[in-house]
């Protein structure tokens, strides 16, 4: 325990204000992730899916 740590479960989702459950997107640690909420959760990791699905459509 070195008191750096940062829990999820201590922010607000940053969408709704509900106790956060995970950082997202976790891809890279120079991007600061935002706390979600359940919910919120899984809403931004559709919309990131539905995001990529477009970008390789494009091609
Ligand atoms: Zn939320």
């Amino acid at each position: 325990m070195n008191g750096k740590t940062t829990y999820a479960r201590d922010h607000r989702c940053v969408e709704c204000g509900k106790q956060a459950v995970a950082f997202f997107p976790v891809c890279d640690p120079d991007i600061p992730a935002s706390p979600y909420c359940r919910e919120c959760l899984d809403e931004a990791k559709l919309h990131l899916i539905i995001q990529l699905t477009e970008i390789f459509e494009r091609k």
